[in-house]
């Protein structure tokens, strides 16, 4: 019998063929706290990796991607859970709080309506039980929803180390593909989101081939409005299109000082800023970019209450 293949789609977009195989023999190490799991990943170093929902790495292991002789299971260190209103007003989810955590958070539905609006859009509700917000920024597909979010909403990004704690903005996180700021030795334990006000608008919007692929192009947006209406300050992200989520500081200029109108919106869409836009086998740079063109001013027009809401 013909053995069964996955077609791997590089990040220059070329194809390979990998045989469908089972992860090379491994140990599996529960690690019970922060501590423990910063000494299991000290003392095992580049010979270990760390699992939290196995959504993305089991993929990589059973294609033989990746083949380390250790995973440092972290899913019992209860003290990476949860979602927590700070006493500032900022949200702060733990790392190894699942997508279906957020999806479903009475408190981010209230207070980061744009994560709670974001998540369904994100692979299927199987996926979404398992998958974590720590593994998935730690992972950074380009298309991955979550650290787009983070860098719309400002948030801000806890590593542990042997060396001790560091935040680090989402805006300096992503580095290019699957590529971050976090070291070897560190452990993503938390993300600190700033208070959402009311007067904050935002939007969310991304086009996929089939619902629960990642995205050909997704805009993840945030505008804080003065009282009388002008926007203050905007963040407007692009994911999918880039080897990682990118702002668009130009068309952000360009909505920023007035109370947006449609003919306003259409206006600002003239400043759109040049992206370097990838093309593989789902969509050409040319077609991303005009998605990038579409959903933008889709994002725009929805943040600012002239066209409903598109739902996944
Ligand atoms: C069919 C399918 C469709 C999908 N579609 C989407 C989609 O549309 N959008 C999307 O965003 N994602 C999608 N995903 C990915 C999914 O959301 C993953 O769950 C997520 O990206 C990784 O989270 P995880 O907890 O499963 O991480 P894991 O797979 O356990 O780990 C991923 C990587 O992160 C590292 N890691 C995990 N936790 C930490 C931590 N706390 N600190 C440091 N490093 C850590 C691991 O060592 C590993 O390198 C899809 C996955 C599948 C299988």
């Amino acid at each position: 019998m013909a053995a069964m293949a996955f077609m791997h789609y590089l990040p220059n977009g070329k194809v390979c063929t990998i045989p469908v195989m089972k992860p090379a023999p491994l140990d599996i190490l529960p690690a019970t706290s922060v501590a423990h799991a910063l000494s299991l990943l000290g003392e095992h170093g580049d010979q270990a990796r760390l699992i939290a929902g196995g959504q993305s790495l089991m993929p990589i292991l059973a294609m033989r991607l990746a083949a380390p002789a250790i995973l440092i299971d972290i899913n019992g260190i209860a003290d990476l859970r949860g979602i927590r209103l700070e006493a500032d007003g900022s949200v702060l989810i733990g790392a190894l709080t699942r997508h279906r955590d957020l999806e479903r958070s009475p408190l981010l539905a209230e207070r980061l309506p744009l994560i709670a609006a974001a998540m369904p859009w994100i692979a299927h509700v199987q996926i979404r039980n398992r998958g974590t917000l720590g593994g998935s920024l730690s992972h950074a597909d380009p298309a991955a929803e979550l650290p787009a979010l983070c860098i719309a909403l400002c948030a801000t990004i806890e590593l542990h180390s042997p060396r001790g704690v560091r935040q680090i903005a989402a805006d300096d996180f992503f580095q290019g593909v699957f590529a971050t700021a976090r070291a070897d030795d560190e452990l993503l334990t938390a993300v600190r989101v700033p208070a959402t006000t009311p007067a904050q608008r935002w939007a969310f919007i991304e086009l996929a081939r089939r619902h629960g692929d990642f995205a050909l192009c997704g805009i993840a947006l945030t505008a804080d409005c003065s009282p009388t209406g002008a926007v203050t300050q905007a963040r407007i992200v692009v994911f999918g299109v880039s080897d990682c989520p990118r702002r668009l500081p130009h068309l952000e200029s360009a909505i920023v000082g007035s109370a947006p109108s449609p003919a306003s919106i259409d206006q600002a869409m003239q400043s759109l800023d040049t992206v370097e836009a990838r093309s593989d086998h789902h969509a050409s740079s040319e077609y991303r970019l005009e998605l990038l063109a579409t959903l933008a001013r889709r994002a725009l027009r929805q943040a600012f209450g002239f066209d409903e809401r598109t739902a996944p």
